[in-house]
């Protein structure tokens, strides 16, 4: 039997057993509906403000800016559609990235449906918002203006801080996708201007179905639900105590070891890189020139395609995923890669390796060698040399 080899925490990662101790009482004794007045829905009420505070102080927020959501997309339709709706009369426009995940880019689509203006920031080679095309385009007519942290594909981070502080300048909402940055970023938005910020538990070891946004005190958003009262009425619903409970937890164990656990990643991919780029010398490894989170490798290799070699992959039991969407069998490329203007050819090779709390050094020397013998191999039946 091979070894397996898990490498797509970007995708998602195991859930925490000192997460599933936090969560367990509340789906056994302590199940009570945080509205209700008894003592069952007393105890669930305490336990939700507790994991509201802990959440907050994971990002140097006040309690009363974190709405538990559903999950990262939930978020992040809550953030951009909410945001702007609350605004669209005196500011009509919306300003985001190419190369923004699916729950932010069909979101911005959907502001145009709803009789807003699109606006899309050009971004470089390496996959970095441009400069120049984002002053641009953010002006006064821009009501929101949403840029991702961290990249979910290659892993280059956005230079957030800066981005934010413009946006405000001209009086714009300023939201980010930081599913892939938190745990890896240092985060602190006491002193941040920015004013919604989304996160999602299963990227952190909190179960899938657990997510936040954090929502600036004094900034409007529409809720996309309506309902109860509960969340201030951000986000009615009865809250999933147990959720909240420990996507808390999740996030307060990937801040301490944020520091040691990001210096480990960092060797281990730089490590992997260095091997492959050797044994593979004209492979192309996405985003490599611009500042990167340490969990993220994208390599793509001219002649070889990603869903085969994903296939190839699994059945020697190492698990990635691709930087291409594939549909009705046909790999399209990757909006992410298309928008940094990689070839066809190059993009619809994309193979994403995410590394985190499941990856060993073995691990990386196995894939060191089983990756470019696989690469040989599919360019052997390809009929190259
Ligand atoms: N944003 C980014 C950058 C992501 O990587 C993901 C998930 O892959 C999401 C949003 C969506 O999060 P969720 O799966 O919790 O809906």
């Amino acid at each position: 039997m091979p070894k397996h080899v898990y490498l797509d925490h970007a995708a998602t990662t195991p859930v925490r057993p000192e997460v599933v101790e936090a969560m367990t009482p509340f789906f056994g004794p302590r199940f009570g509906n945080p509205s209700s007045v008894h003592r069952w829905g007393r105890d669930a009420r305490t336990a939700l403000d507790e994991a509201r505070e802990r959440l907050a102080r994971t990002l140097g927020a006040r309690v009363d800016e974190i709405v538990f959501t559903s999950c990262g997309t939930e978020s992040d339709n809550l953030a951009v559609l909410g945001a702007w709706r609350a605004t669209r009369s005196e500011r009509p426009a919306i300003v985001t990235t190419p190369i923004e995940h699916k729950a932010v880019l069909a979101t911005s689509h959907r502001v145009a449906a709803e009789g807003g203006e699109e606006r899309l920031v050009d971004v470089n080679e390496h996959g970095v918002v441009d400069r120049v095309s984002y002053d641009a385009k953010v002006d006064a007519r821009v009501g929101v203006v949403s840029v991702m942290w961290v990249n979910n594909e290659i892993g280059v981070v956005q230079p957030v801080p800066e981005l934010a502080a413009r946006a405000k300048e001209h009086g714009a909402v300023f939201h980010t996708d930081a599913v892939q940055a938190f745990g890896k970023i240092a985060i602190d938005l006491s002193t941040l201007p920015i004013d919604l910020l989304t996160i999602s538990g299963h990227k952190i070891g909190a179960p899938k179905g657990t997510g936040a946004l954090f929502v600036r005190r004094g900034v409007r958003i529409d809720p996309l639900m309506h309902g109860g009262e509960q969340d201030r009425g951000r986000r009615p619903g009865t809250e999933n105590v147990a959720f909240a409970v420990g996507l808390a937890r999740a996030a307060e164990l990937a801040v301490e070891e944020r520091e040691a656990e990001c210096t480990r990643l960092e060797q281990l991919r730089s490590r992997l890189e260095a091997a492959l780029l050797e044994r593979i010398p004209d492979a192309v490894v996405h985003g490599r020139g611009a500042q990167r989170a340490p969990h993220i490798l994208n390599i793509s290799v001219a002649g070889t395609d990603s869903e085969s070699m994903l296939m190839a992959l699994d059945l020697k039991g190492v698990a990635c995923s691709a930087g291409s969407a594939c549909q009705s069998g046909s790999v399209s490329p990757s909006h992410v890669l298309s928008a940094m203007g990689v070839r066809p050819e190059i993009a619809t090779s994309a193979i994403r390796m995410s590394l985190g709390s499941l990856t060993s050094d073995e691990d990386m020397t196995l894939v060191a060698e089983l990756f470019p013998a696989l690469i040989q191999k599919a360019r052997r039946l390809a009929g190259q040399p």
